[in-house]
């Protein structure tokens, strides 16, 4: 587990990694860029750069972090890619179901995979789960989202590379908007920005705006209209202090 610079969350977990790209927001992902340099460096754990990995080892983790986190799960691989077998994905939610005074946050792109496999999976309070959606083009994985056992569910709108002016916000709980970063962004719009954000508040939905990104992501910032959004849903069920 590492600290992590993400703003919407402390630290990340990764018991898998690698993936494969599967829509236009994976064009320039940012964990292959890492897999390639963290194998270039020798760490066994990316030995084989970023073909999908399962670590066994990394499951026992959790178990000795003292302090209640909030953790985003596998920022560095896909949790519900179709080579991550259903047995693996289940031992990390017992991990998790285990460690409930942990927030875990768990974000895919394989909508339909998560669908397909929820009603397998034990969704106690502590376990957050969220679609990552580029454009209307992958829209649909929302759907998939909205269907799922999870107690809470969220968005992440990032990189955001076209506008979303009809969000179904129905049971969703939590979005997160940012913009892309690195050598080659795509270009996002502060309409479309502000159109989800006030679709959020119009749906009583908590709006995190993340960064607008950019060739230097830092000196763009999350300024949105002379203020940052970085509210978070509120916590469901009972999680142990
Ligand atoms: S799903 Fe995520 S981790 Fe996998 S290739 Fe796309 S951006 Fe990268």
């Amino acid at each position: 587990m590492a600290q992590s610079s993400i703003e919407w969350t402390e630290m990340t977990w990764n018991p898998t990694t690698g993936c494969s790209k599967v829509s236009q927001g994976c064009k320039y992902c940012y964990a292959e860029v890492m897999s390639k340099r963290l194998h270039a460096m020798g760490l066994d754990k990316y030995k084989d750069n970023f073909k999908v990995r399962t670590h066994e080892s990394a499951l026992k983790t959790p178990f000795t972090w003292k302090k209640p986190k909030i953790v985003f799960v596998n920022s560095m691989s896909d949790l519900f890619h179709p080579e991550v077998p259903l047995s693996f994905i289940k031992k990390v939610f017992e991990v998790m179901n285990e460690n409930n005074q942990h927030i875990f946050q768990v974000l895919t792109k394989r909508g339909g995979r998560l669908y397909e496999l929820h009603e397998e999976l034990n969704w106690t309070p502590n376990i957050w789960m969220g679609v990552s959606v580029e454009s209307q083009d992958v829209e649909n994985r929302i759907e998939f989202l909205r269907k799922i056992n999870a107690k809470t569910k969220f968005l992440s709108l990032e990189p955001l590379i076209g506008p979303l002016p009809n969000l179904n916000l129905e049971n969703i709980d939590w979005v997160i908007v940012g913009g892309e970063s690195g050598r080659r962004p795509r270009p996002i719009k502060v309409d479309w920005v502000v159109d989800i954000k006030n679709q959020c508040k119009k749906s009583k939905v908590a709006f995190f705006f993340k960064q607008w990104g950019g060739t230097n992501k830092k000196k763009s910032g999350r300024s949105l209209n002379g203020r940052t959004y970085s509210e978070m849903p509120k916590i469901k069920g009972t999680i142990a202090a």
